[in-house]
C-alpha cells in the first residue's frame, strides 16, 4: 500500500482516536503491580472512574477486557441459572447482550424494537406489570445504541421500574455513552453500569468497567451463575487498597488516569455539550443532503454518532470504501439488520469543530464520487450550527 499523507480520519463510533497526551501517558515504563508505587495508580483509576460514572455510593471494577467481558461480568455476578431478565431491542448491541444472557442460561424477555429510537419506558413498565409473579431479576438497557445512534432515557426507565414497584436491578450498557453523553449512576438509580475504554474515554480498546450499586453487590452474594475471572468479590478486596487480584493492564491505567484528568479539565458538562453540538451539526448536514438519519425519535438522537440511511439501490459499504480510498476516512459500517443499509459517522472522543468539518466534507465529497444521490449544502448546514459558540464552563467545574 502507498503512504497517505496527513492524519487518517478515524470516524467510526469507537475506537476513537487517542489524544497524544494519553499516548504519552501509556508509553510510561511498566511498574511492579504489587509494589508500593502501584497503589496510587490503581486508586486514582478506581476513584477517578467513580467521578465519571457520577457515583459516590457505588464502586467500580476494571477488567483487562473489551466491553463484551464487562457485559458478561454484569450478568454472571448478579444472576442465577434460569433467571428472567427484561431487555430492550434498541439495535445490534442490545441483541448481542440478549444472546449472551441466553447463552449464560438466563431467560431474557426481549421487547421488540424498530432500531429507530431508544428504549420506550412505557413498554418496559407494561412488561413489568404483565409479570404478576414478579420474577424478573433485571432490566437491561443500552444507553447509547452504537449501531443506530439512539439514546435511551435512563431516568424514565428507572421511574418505570419504581412505578411498577418492582425490585429488579437496573443494568445499563454505557459502553459508547459514558464520557460523551450525560450519565448519572447514583441519581438514576442504576445498579450495574457497563462501559469500555475505547469511546468517550479516548483510550485504545482493552479495558472495561462495571460500576456497581450496594444493591447489586448484595445480589451478587446470592447469585448462582458460575464465575471465576469476573468475580466482583475477588476484585473488591485488593481494589480497596488500589491493587488487583491478577495482573492489571498497567499502561492502560496510566492512560485512564490521564483521560480522567483531561475530562475534568474540560468539564464533563462541556464534554457532553460538545458531543450534542456535533450531533446536531451532523444531522443538519445529513438532512441537507436529503438523506435520512436512522434515529427518528426526536430528542433521542445521539451526540456520539449519526447513522445515515443510504437510498434504496445503493450500498453503504461501497460508499464507505470510496470514502476510505479517496479521502482516507474510516466510517462505521451498518451492523446486523442494517448491514450495508447505513453508514455511521462517529463524532466522539477527542474531537473538535474543525475535525467535524473535515469529516463532513469528506463524506459529502465521497457521496458525490460514489454516485449516492444527494443534494449539495450539507456542509454549509453544519457550519450554521457550528457558528454558535460552545457553552462556557460552569463555576462548579
Ligand atoms: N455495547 C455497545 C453499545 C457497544 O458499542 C459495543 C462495541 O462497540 C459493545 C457493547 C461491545 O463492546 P466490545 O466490542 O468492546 O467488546
Amino acid at each position: 500500500m502507498s503512504r497517505s499523507a496527513g492524519r487518517h480520519f478515524l470516524q467510526i463510533p469507537g475506537p476513537s482516536a487517542v489524544p497524544d497526551r494519553i499516548l504519552r501517558a501509556i508509553a510510561g515504563q511498566v511498574i511492579d503491580h504489587r509494589g508500593p508505587s502501584f497503589a496510587d495508580v490503581g486508586t486514582r483509576a478506581l476513584e477517578g472512574m467513580k467521578t465519571i460514572f457520577k457515583t459516590e455510593a457505588g464502586r467500580v471494577f476494571i477488567y483487562p477486557a473489551s466491553g463484551t467481558g464487562a457485559w458478561e461480568a454484569a450478568l454472571v455476578n448478579t444472576m442465577s441459572e434460569g433467571d428472567r431478565v427484561l431487555m430492550y431491542e434498541t439495535g445490534h448491541f442490545a441483541t448481542l447482550w440478549m444472546k449472551m444472557a441466553r447463552r449464560l442460561g438466563l431467560r431474557p424477555e426481549f421487547i421488540e424494537g424498530d432500531w429507530r429510537g431508544g428504549a420506550d419506558a412505557d413498554r418496559i413498565a407494561d412488561a413489568l406489570r404483565a409479570h404478576t409473579e414478579r420474577t424478573i431479576k433485571a432490566v437491561c438497557v443500552v444507553h447509547n445504541e452504537t449501531s443506530t445512534g439512539s439514546v435511551s432515557p435512563k431516568a424514565e426507565v428507572r421511574a418505570a421500574i419504581d412505578a411498577a414497584g418492582h425490585p429488579a436491578l437496573l443494568m445499563v450498557d454505557t459502553i459508547s455513552g459514558l464520557a460523551s453523553i450525560d450519565f448519572r449512576f447514583d441519581e438514576w438509580g442504576v445498579d450495574v453500569a457497563v462501559s469500555g475504554s475505547q469511546k468517550g474515554l479516548m483510550l485504545p480498546p482493552g479495558i472495561s468497567f462495571n460500576a456497581v450499586s450496594d444493591k447489586a453487590m448484595a445480589a451478587s452474594r446470592g447469585a448462582g451463575l458460575r464465575r471465576s475471572y469476573w468475580d466482583w468479590a475477588d476484585m473488591a478486596g485488593p481494589n480497596d487498597s488500589g491493587y488487583f487480584p491478577y495482573t492489571p493492564a498497567t499502561n492502560m491505567l496510566y492512560g485512564l488516569n490521564e483521560a480522567i484528568a483531561m475530562l475534568h479539565e474540560e468539564g464533563l458538562e462541556n464534554v457532553f455539550a460538545r458531543h450534542q453540538r456535533h450531533g446536531a451539526a451532523t444531522r443538519a448536514a445529513v438532512r441537507a443532503w436529503g438523506l435520512e438519519v436512522l434515529c427518528r425519535r426526536q430528542g433521542q438522537e445521539s451526540g456520539v454518532l449519526t447513522a445515515v440511511v443510504v437510498p434504496e439501490g445503493h450500498s453503504a459499504d461501497a460508499f464507505r470504501a470510496t470514502a476510505l480510498e479517496h479521502y482516507d476516512i474510516s466510517l462505521g459500517n451498518g451492523l446486523g439488520k442494517v448491514s450495508d443499509r447505513v453508514f455511521r459517522i462517529g463524532h466522539l472522543g477527542d474531537f473538535n469543530d474543525l475535525m467535524l468539518i473535515g469529516t463532513l466534507s469528506g463524506v459529502e465529497m465521497a457521496l458525490g464520487l460514489a454516485g449516492v444521490p444527494h443534494a449539495k449544502g450539507g456542509f454549509d448546514a453544519a457550519l450554521e450550527v457550528l457558528g454558535q459558540p460552545l457553552r462556557q464552563p460552569t463555576a462548579a467545574e
